[in-house]
């Protein structure tokens, strides 16, 4: 149920006072130590931050699309480390059991996800089986009342932090494709689990991936997320077209801030006797990522609205994620432009946001996988399947 707009207004103030005052002055220390300083994760299960989403009889604030949406555009306005920690546990971490979890599962698990003790992560992508998701190899074999599940998921965000993992494995031993993938909830620790090493990467330093590998681990038949066989890859679509309005607000916020200090600096920076703002080409950049950004943000938000309305909103959430993602990969590129060589030094931050907001056109869904999936939609309403 959505918040009456002062309560909103309320949650949206306090997000935004935190990421100011808590978050932005943290921002150089956390990509030079790779690590967010704990008094901050504390301050973040403080604030319900790791609740969003979930329903608020399991502890969480039940936020709506359209009002989860408005709390990570500001939350985008820092580094985006900081939404990945509490992202995976109200997007791709939680949803699958939000959205098909059985009743007995959702009152176990997300009352301690609501409240950050417990940290969730996705479990999808494979060595062999990136945007080809559906052709995922972990097995998991029927054993009397468990599951045994053997291989390798590759690049899972929060996996050295987990305590639960959503994992997508084959049950049908006959299938090649999505058919025969099922959801487990797998709990850290369960034996013959283990996480490699943290994954060093291009950006987003402070959020953490690494590999997490089934060797026989036994897993409680009853942790099937829904309880049946088969239909795991339909939970992990579901989680995934709402993950993308989330990443899709998430760059809205982070292109707002760049556009913000790149005003500031065009102010500010004097060139042949006066503010390099006054020069129109430099004009042209701040105006082309002012008018991209706004123009992602009501994306954003019609497809948040609309997906509370009950639609169908899995054409426009890939819409919304291609265009947001791709669009903040130009602001961050006219915002290194403007800071000219500043720019381009570590001290000024502008070039970490360019390498950090790369992330967001490759993963929860390549561009490309965006595309096939705007296109296939598109052929199939032609046809009149929708
Ligand atoms: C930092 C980070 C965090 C991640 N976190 C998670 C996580 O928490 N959980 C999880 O499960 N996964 C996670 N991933 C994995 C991510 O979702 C995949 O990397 C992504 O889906 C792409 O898969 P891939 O890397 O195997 O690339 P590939 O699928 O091999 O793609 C390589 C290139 O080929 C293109 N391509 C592939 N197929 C087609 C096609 N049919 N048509 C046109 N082009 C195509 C792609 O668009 C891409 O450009 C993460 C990845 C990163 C980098």
């Amino acid at each position: 149920m959505a918040l009456d707009q002062e309560t909103l207004n309320q949650l949206l103030d306090t997000v935004a006072r935190f990421v100011r005052d808590r978050l932005v002055p943290l921002e150089h220390q956390v990509a030079e130590d790779d690590a967010i300083p704990p008094h901050i994760v504390d301050e973040m299960r403080n604030l319900g931050l790791f609740g969003l989403s979930i329903p608020d009889e399991y502890g969480g604030l039940g936020l709506t699309m359209a009002e989860e949406v408005q709390v990570a555009f500001e939350l985008g306005q820092t580094s985006p480390a900081f939404r990945s920690l509490i992202g995976t546990n109200n997007g791709i971490g939680s949803q699958g059991l939000v959205i098909d979890g059985t009743e007995a599962q959702k009152r176990h698990y997300l009352p301690k996800l609501a409240t950050g003790e417990i940290i969730s992560a996705f479990a999808l992508t494979e060595p062999e089986a990136g945007s080809d998701a559906g052709s995922l190899r972990t097995s998991a074999r029927r054993d009397g009342d468990h599951y045994v599940l053997n291989g390798t998921k590759r690049f899972i965000t929060n996996a050295p932090h987990a305590g639960l993992f959503t994992v997508f494995a084959r049950t049908d031993p006959a299938s090649r494709d999505a058919k025969g993938v099922t959801a487990f909830l797998v709990e850290a620790g369960t034996p013959g689990v283990s996480v490699g090493p943290a994954d060093r990467k291009m950006g987003q330093k402070g959020s953490h991936t690494a590999d997490v590998v089934f060797q026989d681990a036994r897993v409680p038949a009853a942790n099937i997320i829904g309880g049946r066989e088969g239909q795991g890859f339909r939970t992990a679509m579901k989680v995934l077209d709402r993950g993308r309005l989330h990443i899709g607000a998430v760059c809205v916020g982070v292109a707002e801030r760049l556009i913000r200090d790149s005003l500031a600096y065009a102010l500010d920076r004097q060139q042949f006797g006066q503010p390099i703002a006054e020069f129109q080409l430099v004009q042209a950049m701040l105006a082309d990522s002012r008018t991209e950004a706004y123009a992602a943000r009501c994306m954003v938000l019609e497809t948040a609205r609309q997906r509370d309305a009950g639609r169908d909103v899995g054409t426009e959430a890939a819409c919304t994620k291609l265009f947001c993602s791709e669009m903040v990969g130009r602001v961050a590129d006219r915002a290194v432009q403007i800071h000219g060589g500043a720019g381009y030094m570590a001290e000024y931050g502008v070039e970490r946001f360019y390498r950090d907001v790369r992330l967001f056109r490759i993963y929860e869904g390549t561009s490309q996988i965006q595309q096939l999936v705007i296109a296939r939609n598109m052929i199939r309403d032609a046809k009149g399947g929708r």
